[in-house]
């Protein structure tokens, strides 16, 4: 008899974005003569940098040419593409990597979900909240979180990110085996600095604990003083892992490639502590096992990215995204509400006006305005009394949304 894993059956049935579709839906269904504009799933809506096209175009035809076709690549990725990424994302930072410290993958939340096969299943782990879902879910299904008790999971430290600490999560006054930090944060849409980072590689050292670094929004940083990865700062190499996505950066949502780097100073210790093993190599194992490589037209693509003209290209929608951040972020605050996020990231995170509760405040603006956002409390309980806004639009669409907020409010 085939038994199920059993931790599957803790997770929570209702996923956040169906839940808020299935209310979207019955708002439609009641009037249907409103359109509906979304600001609430972070996707993104512009197409592809024309480089990024050309090249996988070139790609498809050299795949349609048996001396130029290409069967499986490389589980870690195409050289031509590492090198493009340390030349690029890493060198002007003053970080130096080898290339087999990068390992291209179809995007971040593969590996995101992945990382915890290659570390014990019953370490404890760190998690800021509110949260990407990916981080509670993956260690549920693993049985690493242990049980849900009055809406928090046993192994976990809750670490709250909110106006009254201004998004900085405190560290923890106990050790913690394994921390997942975002930043450029979704959902909250804030920052950490050089100095707040600093801390934690302080506080990974001397606990021996794994930092999990999600650097998805790196490319929406737009203060100088921000770090765009942790290998910034003094002593990651030791104790962090980084992911990247081109997701965010290159509209890449529906071409899926992303890469992780795992330096090799990074080590784990065996349960007897008599050892500690390379976790690089680890990794490595575990993808030459289990995944078979990034398609090569897609990282083609991505290479792309990093030519002159993809460069612009890409830093003009991203450029796109941030002057609607910046549009709603000032609508908003002129409304009166108090806005975080939206100045380093396409997330803005608003507190509901006199308390409202996340999920009562979504239902108004949806039936007042018209406006779909996602409530704060979906992504973990420290997100009650706020809601997320994605900076993802029509440009259009934003304005307009801001103006019928405005609207809905005079009337309410
Ligand atoms: C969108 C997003 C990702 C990217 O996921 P992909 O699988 O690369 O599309 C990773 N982390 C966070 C926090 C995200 O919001």
């Amino acid at each position: 008899m085939a038994l199920v894993n059993e931790h599957y059956l803790k997770l929570s049935d209702n996923y956040l974005f169906a839940d808020i579709a299935k209310k979207v839906k019955a708002f439609k269904v009641s009037h249907p003569e409103i359109r509906v504009i979304s600001l609430g799933i972070g996707d993104v809506t512009q197409p592809l940098a024309p480089a990024v096209i050309e090249a996988m175009h070139k790609a498809v035809d050299e795949m349609a040419v048996k001396e130029t076709f290409r069967g499986y690549g490389p589980e870690h990725g195409y050289d031509f593409l590492r090198e493009a990424i340390i030349k690029n994302d890493f060198e002007p930072r003053g970080i130096h990597l080898d290339m087999d410290e990068v390992f291209v993958n179809d995007g971040a939340k593969s590996d995101t979900g992945n990382i915890g096969d290659i570390v014990r299943w019953d370490n404890s782990v760190g998690i800021t909240d509110p949260v990407y879902p990916v981080y509670i879910d993956s260690n549920v299904m693993c049985g690493r979180a242990g049980t849900l008790e009055n809406g928090k999971w046993t192994n976990v430290t809750y670490l709250p990110c909110t106006a009254e600490n201004n998004f900085v999560p405190q560290i923890p006054d106990h050790r913690v085996d394994m921390i997942y930090l975002c930043y450029p944060n979704n959902p909250t849409g804030t920052v950490l600095t050089a100095s707040e980072l600093q801390k934690w590689i302080d506080y990974a050292i001397k606990n021996d604990t794994l930092i999990l670094y999600d650097a998805a929004y790196e490319a929406y940083i737009r203060d100088k003083n921000i770090p765009h990865s942790i290998y910034e700062i003094k002593g990651a190499r030791n104790v962090a892992i980084e992911f990247h996505s081109y997701s965010k950066t290159a509209g890449f949502t529906g071409v899926r490639c992303g890469y992780t780097i795992i330096p090799k100073e990074l080590t784990a210790a065996t349960l007897d502590g008599n050892k500690r093993v390379g976790l690089n190599h680890l990794w490595d194992r575990r993808q030459c096992t289990k995944f078979n490589g990034t398609s090569y037209i897609s990282q083609r693509g991505a290479e792309a990215i990093y030519t002159p003209e993809g460069k612009k290209q890409i830093r003009a929608t991203v450029d796109y995204y941030m002057n609607n951040a910046h549009t709603m972020y000032k609508a908003l605050t002129d409304l009166g509400f108090t806005v975080y996020g939206g100045l380093n990231a396409p997330y803005l995170w608003v507190k509901t006006p006199d308390g409202t509760d996340s999920w009562k405040f979504f239902e108004e603006m949806l039936y007042g305005a018209g406006i779909v956002c996602t409530p704060g409390v979906g992504f973990g309980p420290s997100g009650e009394g706020y809601i997320r806004l994605t900076a993802f639009g029509d440009k259009n669409d934003c304005l307009e949304a801001m103006e019928r907020i405005g609207k809905w409010l005079k009337k309410k």
